[in-house]
Parts: structure tokens; sequence; C-alpha cells
């Protein structure tokens, strides 16, 4: 399938996980990726695999939660690939803490990464879909839809995108801009090994957020991503799509 030829795509965090196995599955179908990460040289090396395969990729490093980062990558973005017309917030950071432990700094970071990052890399973007159309998909997680134990910086923040994205949705479906989000259950990435769940935490609280079926490999949850920004997804407006193994189920 190539539904991407040729569409500037700009993909944060794309140096691990569902971010770099997102930029590589749009880059197979012909997308011109922009692949950002805080980690420049993680970014590098999924633009180095996108070429290996023959595909078409270049690095950039943006710390998303940070304006003065944000606005410029997105301007060297635009000035080497040209407009961007698909943006995939795939950037996300997050662990597990009992609450009453949590510290300010470690609660505003995961925020400042997870919701305000979304919407500073949004903000970056939106002129630049405005001016002939576009596609965003955010992603979200199970748990901002569903309390987590251990999570609520987290889940705060995964709530927030999921309803940033309602509402970015609403303000532009009527000029060319489609906004959805996605909302993994676990996922088979690096990030899962750090969350490190609370010593001494009981077992039936990590059963109750996992799947009985395991962990989605990120390019299952990049397949879901590729479709939402389609053309086969054209009618498909402020939707939080849940990919999850059942956990949110019932
Ligand atoms: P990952 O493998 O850790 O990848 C996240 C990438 O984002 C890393 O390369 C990370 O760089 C980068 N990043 C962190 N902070 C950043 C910042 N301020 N600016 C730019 N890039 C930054 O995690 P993942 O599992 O692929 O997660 C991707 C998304 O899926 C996240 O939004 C996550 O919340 C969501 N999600 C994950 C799961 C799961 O089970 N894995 C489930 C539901 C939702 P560093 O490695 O240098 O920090």
């Amino acid at each position: 399938m190539t539904r991407f030829t040729d569409r500037v795509t700009v993909v944060t965090g794309a140096g691990s996980g569902l971010g770099r196995a997102t930029a590589r599955r749009l880059a197979a179908e012909r997308a011109l990726v922009a692949a950002l990460d805080i980690d420049e040289a993680a970014a590098k090396d999924t633009a180095a695999q996108i070429e290996a395969d023959h595909g078409t990729a270049r690095a950039y490093a943006c710390d998303v939660s940070d304006w003065a980062s944000v606005e410029p990558a997105v301007a060297r973005v635009a000035n080497d690939l040209g407009r961007p017309q698909l943006l995939v917030n795939c950037a996300g950071i997050g662990k597990f803490v009992r609450s009453e432990e949590e510290t300010p700094e470690s609660w505003s970071r995961i925020v400042g990464v997870n919701l305000t990052g979304t919407f500073l890399m949004c903000r970056a973007v939106l002129p630049h879909l405005l001016g002939g159309g576009g596609v965003i998909v955010n992603v979200a997680s199970n748990a901002g839809l569903m309390g987590q134990p251990y999570s609520a910086a987290y889940c705060a923040s995964k709530g927030g995108v999921v309803n940033l994205t309602r509402a970015l949705a609403v303000e532009y479906r009527a000029r060319g801009v489609r906004v959805n989000a996605i909302a993994p259950g676990g996922m088979n990435t690096p990030m899962i090994s750090t969350f490190g769940f609370p010593e001494g935490a009981k077992t039936e609280d990590f059963a109750a957020i996992t799947s009985p079926i395991g962990y989605a490999e990120p390019e299952e949850q990049a397949g879901l991503i590729a479709f939402i920004a389609s053309d086969e997804g054209r009618y498909m407006i402020g939707q939080i799509v849940s990919m999850d193994g059942g956990i949110t189920c019932g």
C-alpha cells in the first residue's frame, strides 16, 4: 500500500517504540518522514533504518515540551521537506509511583511532555495543515480512559490528550483538518519496562490494567495510526480509538 505518497509527515518520539514503528510504517507507504525525538541520535537511527529500506526520512532534535524547541524544529521540517500534512504525536513518558510520593517536578514533567507537548506540536503544525488540509493523530492510552493505580500524572495527562483531541477536532473539522487519537493498552516497547510497579503493590492491581492476551507490538498500533491518517479514515473525526486487548471493554 502507498497511501501517503509524498505526504510530509511529522512523527514525534520517533527514536523508539511506537514512534519508530509509525515512522517506518508511514515511510514504507511512501510518506516523507520527519523523525523528531528529544534523543537526536535515536531519531537519526530511525531515519537511517528508513533510508536503508529505500524510504525518505530526516531526523530532528526536538523536546516537545518546550516551545523554543518545537517552533524551530517544525519550521526546519517545512523548509527541508515541504508543507507538513500529517502529524503523529507519539512522544511520551511515564512511570508508576505512589501518588503520596510523587514529586511536583515529576508531575510537571509528565504532564509537560504528554499533554502540553502534544498541544505545542499541534500548535506549531496546525498553520501548515490549514494551508491545504491535513491530519493529526495523537497517542492517548487506556490510562486516559480509566483509572489506573500509581499513575496519577500519566492518567491525568492522557485524559487531557483525549479531550484535547476532541476539542481540536470540533474546532477544525470544517476547515480540512481531521484530529483523532489512539488509546493503546500495554505495548511491547522500551517504555513498558521503565514504568516499574511500586514495591509491595498488589499483583491484582497490575492484572487489572494488563490484557489477558499480553502486550501489543508497536507495529500493530502503527497500522491503526496509518489507517486513521489515510484517506480511508476520511470520515473519522474526534475519535479515541482503543486497541488495548480488551482492558477497557467491561
Ligand atoms: P518509548 O519507547 O519510550 O518511546 C518514546 C519516545 O519519546 C522516546 O524516544 C523518548 O525519548 C521520546 N521522548 C520522551 N520525551 C520527549 C520529549 N520531551 N520530546 C520528544 N521526544 C521525547 O515509548 P512508547 O511505548 O513507544 O510510547 C509511545 C507513546 O505511546 C507514548 O505517548 C506513550 O505514553 C504511549 N503509550 C504507550 C504504552 C506502552 O505500553 N508502551 C501504552 C499506551 C500508550 P527518550 O527515550 O530519550 O526518553
